[in-house]
């Protein structure tokens, strides 16, 4: 729903530098059946060279090897046709090119249950144990995350329990990372995301085009929150929530709406009627609140008569970073609806 805004604090760089520093142990201690290390006579540790390691005699050497080592190596030595599916790929496009470059690698690598079964794409793009380790916490101390990106309507911001940051929200894979492996740990393909959005409603459904973190997206202009009196509600007599009606419409384009479309994916207009009661407060404020009385108000007060209007309506401010507030963009909307903005 909503553009996510990189600021200059997005660093993509630092991203990439981590990332590809991240060591992988060359050896792995050989465990028994209760996955506790084995022990020789002498009371060593006994060691063996990682599986994924197996045949590298560069490694051998090493106690570890840092991941784009290992990805070069992969591509250098044809391990799982690494050297095909990656030919003209490098790393950096593939952990922080951005969103346009991400459907290019996609176009250029012929996903198939191949790539998806690819041991070797697997084990270095695994996404699980980076998340926890850092992932997430990039994402926390890069970018000001409050609400869901799909919906706006959860705030999914990170809070503080004794000192330790914790965060309230997920990381929706845009092209899912059981089909497209290789794209999990794409910068650009993480959507900080609410948990209805990522795992109850989009699961592995795929738009094209229509990610927040794509600079072109842009629902905030394309769809609009429009406001509809039901046919009972007569003399434009709005009295309760059953007078009212809201939903999302596309303006001059068809890239939202549809049957696997964005707005349907998401279930947005069904979610958002459940909280009609916002735009529903925001009617009975305008019949309180006409511009005569507003005028009345200020010369009481000697308060600005627009600085009232925003007090009085929660207006939003043109240049608001929306993603900042839930429900931010339903209120924009049906403020220019009720003609409260221009
Ligand atoms: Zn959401």
């Amino acid at each position: 729903m909503l553009k996510i805004n990189y600021s200059k604090n997005f660093d993509k760089n630092k991203y990439l530098k981590d990332i590809s520093n991240k060591p992988f142990r060359v050896y792995l201690c050989k465990k028994d059946k209760n996955n506790k290390c084995i022990k020789d006579d002498n009371n060593k540790t006994i060691r063996n060279i990682r599986t994924e390691f197996k045949n590298i005699d560069d490694f051998k050497q090493k106690k570890t090897v840092t991941l784009l080592e290992v990805f070069n190596k992969f591509k250098e030595i044809k391990k799982d046709n690494f050297d095909i599916i990656f030919k003209d790929i490098s790393f950096k496009c593939l952990l922080i090119g951005n969103f346009k470059t991400i459907q290019e690698i996609k176009q250029n690598i012929q996903t198939d249950s191949a790539i998806k079964e690819n041991k070797s794409i697997k084990f270095l793009f695994d996404y699980t144990n980076l998340r926890k380790t850092y992932i997430s916490l990039f994402f926390e101390n890069n970018l000001n995350i409050s609400t869901c990106y799909y919906c706006n309507i959860d705030y999914i911001n990170s809070y503080n329990v004794e000192k330790k940051k914790k965060n309230k929200f997920t990381l929706d894979h845009y092209y899912d990372k059981s089909t497209y492996p290789y794209l999990s740990l794409s910068l650009y393909n993480l959507v900080p995301s609410c948990y209805a959005c990522n795992s109850k409603l989009k699961g592995i459904v795929e738009f094209t085009n229509l990610s927040p973190s794509f600079q072109k997206f842009d629902f905030k202009n394309k769809v609009k929150f429009k406001l509809f009196l039901t046919e009972n509600c007569v003399d434009l007599n709005i009295k309760s929530l059953k007078n009212i009606d809201i939903e999302l419409k596309e303006n001059y384009s068809n890239d939202y709406n549809g049957e696997k479309g964005y707005i349907e994916t998401f279930k947005l207009n069904e979610r958002y009627k459940a909280h009609k009661d916002i735009v529903f407060e925001m009617i009975k404020k305008a019949e309180l609140y006409p511009e005569s009385r507003l005028k009345e108000l200020q010369d009481l007060t000697g308060i600005p008569y627009q600085q009232i209007k925003k007090d009085i309506f929660n207006l939003i401010d043109d240049d608001m970073d929306l993603s900042q507030k839930p429900f931010s963009k339903l209120i924009k909307d049906i403020s220019k609806e009720l003609e409260l903005i221009k």
